[in-house]
């Protein structure tokens, strides 16, 4: 069984890693339906972003969508980057740039949830 989960995790990783943009449990479940349900998506997609090879970001259209994690460590998460949405095909897309946010003294951040929308080069 331990296996089986571990096969089965590889797979939604690779499909993760393969996407070019960020993708939801929907869409992971249509890509993998026929092999792996959604319960079993949702724990790898969370279990990624414990690992530290995959982000969440909450979308402005109230869902949850994971991209992967280019620099991090599990101990260093670091996605100070905003995220775009494209109306017109869907897409979400992290914006490489990470960005400098000044705080007041005294202030620490631990999480930075910036999302923009628009419409993407493909499609403007
Ligand atoms: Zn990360
Ligand atoms: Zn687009
Ligand atoms: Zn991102």
């Amino acid at each position: 069984m331990l296996k089986r989960n571990t096969k089965t995790k590889q797979l939604i990783l690779d499909s993760l890693k393969n996407s070019k943009s960020a993708v939801s449990q929907d869409i992971l479940l249509k890509e993998l339906g026929d092999k792996v349900d959604r319960a079993t998506i949702y724990r790898a997609l969370n279990s990624f972003c414990d690992d530290g090879i995959a982000h969440k970001i909450l979308s402005d259209d109230g869902k949850y969508y994971f991209a992967f994690c280019v620099n991090c460590s599990e101990k260093a998460h670091k996605h100070n980057h905003y995220h775009f949405r494209c109306l017109s095909c869907g897409k979400i897309e992290c914006i490489p740039n990470e960005i400098e946010v000044k705080l007041p003294v005294g202030y620490q951040s631990v999480n930075f949830n910036g999302f923009i929308s628009g419409y993407c080069a493909n499609c403007s």
